[in-house]
């Protein structure tokens, strides 16, 4: 009774490492995908499906009210045709400012390059200058530099009109300020605006005390972009950057301001009310002059008309300042590499999990061809996957929505592979002892004797089996042939294939192997068997479970493979017939008197 339990118990064991076998490869699989997402990710090759993926969200995020803090005074192509010349000259620059101050606006950006005088009237436009404190002029600082107008900044009056371009030509960040020198800094003209705007609600910037150099401003502190924040990897975030978080809906993003024609405060038709204490930006949108950038909202790079003139980009900037001072809201935050990179492995495993539990499914299988059902699994999770994205952007967070959706597709077709991979294995492999079925034997056994110049085959029988099923019991015989097979495995070479013939049968095919050579490893494998010691009362030949062996070599493939198996078959009856429990070799020559037992 004890032999039974152990047999039992053993079989058991080998099953339980059989299950951790085949998921621990599924996890394998899953874990090595996952981790060539995110490397292919670390180097950028997915930057640009994150791009894809904030401009969706940018589109898409729903429209704020117009923003009566800030107006656009534009010079659109019909202006220039009004004004009949450009650039304006000084004098008629000088009209509009005063014309604008007497609006009495809360401050001004005149995003005009004036670095050359256009006479005449640089007196008058000095003085108009002088007597507008919260005017802010342009200068260009980074890569191409465009100087700032000499007047402006001898007042201390200029800002950056710089954006930052992403690798994709688009405007999606921004300079907040730029370090000039160890003891410059230059602030952006929207932030210049801004804080002309917030000084007068008694809000200015403060550093934080923590040493990092984050600028906090009445509600928000603004984090500075890192060259791996949120969907980059690995951009210049020189200065201090920020992304920008434009409003626009799907209009475009322009009709977030009040605008009006420059021309409008020359004739002086507009009321007074339309620019008092607010921020007023001045900028060309006509489209000859060429100052509009790319952005999320352009769809198609060959349409240009929807590209957005730098003023209104700067508005959009002021805008999302202000709102982020006043409002504590509007700016895009982003979480720490290790989270990143735990959101992407957490999609990853959810992906192939899901997927295999699809593909295990009895129920929808039935239903639903597999192929289909985990492409609409992974069509569902990709989706959720974006809705996540975009409902974590409008909370104010930029997360990897690219990377994440690229580890779901792969692990999901991975899955459906490693799924057919396990099917074929199940095909080719015999349930109970996990050595090669029939079907497989017969398959290597035909490929073997086309390809090699010896091949050889041991047919291995136990002996009395039938009587220890009557002793033991059938579950305690199943331990039995499974034991016996791992036996066989283990006594074999590792180019030996191993398979469950019949019923308590196993063969073995030798590659590439001589009789002599084929008979001792036999010898090995019946020895193996019987060091088992499995008990066996019902046996006539000892006290343990035996093995009988029959070996042929089949020489130049002179022999198809049922012969070959009739030979190996006639060694076996032969050795039934010594007593059992030996191995006998039986070569092809025509007559019996090649067989010859080899006594144990
Ligand atoms: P011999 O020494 O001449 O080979 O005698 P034997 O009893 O082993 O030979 P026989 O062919 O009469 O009996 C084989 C037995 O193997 C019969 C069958 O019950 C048993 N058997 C075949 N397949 C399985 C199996 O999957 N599980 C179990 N437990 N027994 C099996
Ligand atoms: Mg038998
Ligand atoms: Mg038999």
């Amino acid at each position: 009774m004890q032999a039974i339990s152990q047999s039992i118990k053993a079989g058991l064991r080998h099953c339980q490492s059989k299950f951790v076998q085949q998921s621990s490869s599924g996890i394998a699989v899953t874990l090595g995908l996952t981790g060539t997402v995110m490397a292919i990710n670390s180097f950028g090759w997915l930057q640009l499906l994150e791009f894809q993926a904030f401009d969706l969200f940018t589109r898409h995020q729903p429209a704020v009210e117009k923003d009566a803090r800030i107006v656009v005074l534009e010079v659109a192509e019909q202006d220039i045709s009004a004004l009949g010349r450009w650039p304006i000259a000084d004098e008629k620059l000088a009209e509009l400012l005063e014309n604008i101050n007497g609006y009495e606006p809360r401050a001004v950006g005149l995003d005009l390059y004036r670095d050359v005088e256009v006479p005449p009237g640089l007196n008058r436009l000095t003085k108009a200058y002088e007597a507008m404190p919260t005017l802010v002029g342009v200068e260009k600082a980074v890569g191409q530099t465009v100087p700032p107008s000499p007047i402006l900044k001898s007042l201390g009056q200029v800002g950056l009109a710089d954006l930052v371009l992403d690798p994709d030509n688009r405007v999606r960040r921004s300079l907040i300020s730029v370090q000039a020198s160890p003891d410059e800094v230059k602030l952006g003209m929207s932030t210049t605006l801004a804080l002309h705007y917030l000084a007068e609600e008694g809000i200015g910037p403060e550093m934080l005390e923590d040493g990092s150099g984050t600028i906090r401003l009445g509600q928000s502190t603004f984090d500075a972009l890192g060259d791996r924040s949120g969907g980059y990897q690995g951009i210049d975030s020189g200065g201090y950057q920020m992304m920008l978080n434009y409003r626009g809906g799907k209009g475009g993003g322009r009709e977030v301001f009040p605008t009006y024609s420059v021309m409008d405060v020359l004739n002086g038709t507009l009321p007074k009310e339309a620019l008092a204490d607010r921020v007023v930006l001045v900028g060309v949108t006509a489209p000859s002059l060429n100052d509009a950038f790319i952005t999320p909202y352009n769809t198609s790079f060959s349409n240009s008309r929807r590209n957005m003139p730098g003023v209104f980009i700067h508005a959009h900037l002021t805008r999302q300042m202000l709102t982020a001072a006043l409002e504590g809201e509007g700016l895009l935050g982003y979480w720490s590499e290790p989270w990143e990179y735990a959101w992407i492995g957490l999609w990853a495993i959810a992906a192939a999990v899901s997927s295999w539990r699809l593909l295990q499914s009895d129920k929808l299988r039935k239903l639903i061809p597999p192929g289909w059902l985990v492409f609409g699994g992974t069509v569902t999770m990709g989706g959720a996957l974006v809705l996540s994205g975009y409902g974590l952007f409008n909370l104010g967070w930029w997360v990897p929505v690219g990377a994440p959706l690229v580890a779901i597709v792969t692990l999901s077709v991975a899955m459906v592979a490693y799924h057919n991979q396990v099917l074929e294995r199940l095909a080719l492999v015999d349930e109970l002892t996990q050595v090669a079925n029939r079907r497989q034997f017969d398959r290597v056994l035909r490929q073997k004797i086309q390809q090699q110049k010896h091949v050889s085959l041991i047919l291995c029988d136990i002996d009395y089996f039938k009587p220890y099923n009557d002793t033991y019991g059938h579950q305690a015989g199943d331990a039995c042939l499974t034991q016996v097979a791992r036996a066989i495995r283990q006594a074999v070479r590792r180019v030996d294939v191993v398979a469950r013939y019949g019923g308590e049968e196993f063969a073995v095919i030798l590659p590439n192997t001589h009789p002599e050579l084929a008979e001792e490893i036999g010898e090995r494998v019946r020895a193996k068997v019987e060091s088992l010691g499995l008990e066996h009362s019902g046996s006539q030949v000892g006290p343990h479970v035996t093995l009988s062996c029959g070996v042929t070599t089949i020489h130049e493939g002179h022999l198809a493979s049922a012969a070959a198996l009739q030979l190996a078959d006639k060694a076996l009856y032969l050795a039934k017939n010594q007593g059992r429990n030996c191995v006998v070799l039986c070569l092809d020559g025509g007559s019996e008197g090649t067989a010859e037992a080899i006594p144990v």
